[in-house]
């Protein structure tokens, strides 16, 4: 909070700069408010001094009417501290709750702007195919019957979906082998679990667009079954649950960076997402993803970011897939993220390309609200605070958006344009549990 109250100017532009949901005039209520704080607990400070006095005045008391002096001025005192202590403690959870809604600094070489700011910053794999509508994944995936929407749409609603014989097996394979590149480099392998408590969601960064007071918005909510049970969401990304996994802990420097891989299932309500995005696999309530975390030092987190880009990089190119990287401009890094690499593959179905893998370092944004410390080799001195982390997350595989670009670019057309088969990459044949069948292989 130090950081916000020094830095008003700065902080109210970055915020404008990312648009980020939040008003210049809380930013200079946090700024205010905690100076606020640092007078009240001086005072607070001050009063306990002299109460630790007084007991030493009413022993020392030489008469009575000093005596009566002295326990009046402990009974004042008494009440002073309490006052200050709950004034103390109103002012904080207020600068507190004011300063969730900040969002993290950015990296001076970000660009500026809304999504189409982003800047290509490298193209891999094959020349992208031509434009080709009947590249389409759900028409792919219907010819081969590999995807049940309707079912989908019957048991649970439109954008929920069952995967079929080999897309079934595909989930899996696509899964381990992301899986096995990451632990490859050395990640350890988590399972996540997918309901998280919301205040974690909120200390990671992912809060509510709007001012209502249900915490992020965009995620499902778990009605609680008696009044005193936490507020549950399903967790939109594995990220939430890895990043809580190292909460209100301090590590040994010496064992940063820390490197996880976790396999768990993102929910998400896509309220207004367009219409276009929402056909097939493309933009679904609930996927399977594999998720990089880490945690480090400071100085190691800007090489701790490529570390995980050349894992995804790996991942992508062993799928055989054209894909570029973008660097994500300031009105897209969310509240948490420093910078942000997307990678995005062709999908000649849809005649564009998609996101397919997201990487941001949030520095010590997380770190701060999730109490992730760690004890330096070498103390600084003079200073006995230990440093937050930084933490770092990235798309090993989000699975339905690397169906959609495997079905789009491995299909198998004749002349006439009808699907006959579908060639799958080879670093995927050891994960598949059972053979593919003579037209998908
Ligand atoms: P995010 O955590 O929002 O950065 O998303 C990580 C990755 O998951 C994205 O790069 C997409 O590939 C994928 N993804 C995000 N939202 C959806 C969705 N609703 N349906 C399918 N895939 C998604």
């Amino acid at each position: 909070y130090r950081g916000i109250a020094e830095n008003v100017d700065s902080k109210i532009q970055n915020s404008l700069s990312r648009k980020a949901p939040v008003a210049k005039e809380d930013i200079e209520a946090v700024a205010r408010l905690y100076n606020e704080a640092k007078e009240v607990s001086k005072e607070l400070n001050a009063r306990r001094h002299l109460q630790s006095l007084v007991g030493e005045k009413i022993r020392k008391a030489e008469n009575d009417e000093e005596r009566t002096r002295a326990r009046t001025e402990a009974s004042t005192l008494k009440q002073d501290v309490q006052r200050l202590q709950t004034s103390l403690q109103t002012i904080e959870q207020t600068y507190q709750q004011l300063a969730l809604h900040i969002p993290n600094d950015t990296h001076p070489q970000t660009p500026i702007g809304p999504e189409p700011s982003a800047k290509v910053v490298a193209h891999y794999g094959p020349e992208p195919r031509p434009v080709d509508p009947r590249r389409d994944h759900v028409g792919i995936a219907k010819a081969l019957d590999l995807l049940d929407l309707e079912s989908g749409a019957t048991v649970t609603g439109s954008s929920w979906y069952f995967l079929k014989n080999e897309a079934a097996l595909l989930e899996m394979a696509l899964s381990n082998y992301s899986l096995s590149v990451a632990i490859k480099h050395g990640f350890t392998p988590v399972t996540t679990p997918d309901v998280v408590r919301s205040d974690i969601a909120v200390r990671c960064g992912f809060q509510p667009r709007d001012n209502t007071d249900t915490p992020v918005s965009h995620m499902y909510h778990i009605v609680p079954n008696h009044e005193s049970a936490p507020q549950l969401i399903l967790s939109g990304t594995a990220e939430i649950p890895l990043a809580g996994m190292f909460a209100d802990k301090i590590h040994p420097e010496g064992s940063l960076p820390l490197k996880y891989v976790g396999i768990g299932h993102a929910f998400r309500q896509e309220a207004g997402a367009r219409s276009a995005d929402t056909r097939g696999l493309y933009r679904v309530h609930q996927f399977t993803k594999v998720e990089l975390f880490g945690v480090s030092t400071e100085a190691q987190s800007e090489s701790l970011m490529e570390e995980l880009k050349a894992i995804q990089i790996e991942i992508l190119q062993g799928l055989n897939l054209p894909f570029r990287v973008l660097d994500m401009p300031s009105e897209e890094l969310g509240a948490s993220a420093y910078r942000k690499y997307d990678m995005e593959a062709w999908m000649p179905g849809r005649g564009s390309w998609g996101e397919v893998t997201s990487l941001s370092n949030c520095t010590d944004y997380q770190a701060r609200r999730l109490h992730i410390r760690y004890r330096p080799q070498e103390k600084k001195e003079g200073d006995s605070r230990l440093p937050f982390a930084h933490t770092l997350n990235g798309t090993g595989a989000a699975i339905p958006r690397l169906i959609v670009a495997l079905l789009e670019n491995g299909a198998i057309l004749n002349e006439g344009g009808e699907v006959q088969g579908l060639r799958l990459p080879a670093v995927l044949k050891p994960f598949f549990l059972a053979p593919s069948n003579n037209r998908i292989n």
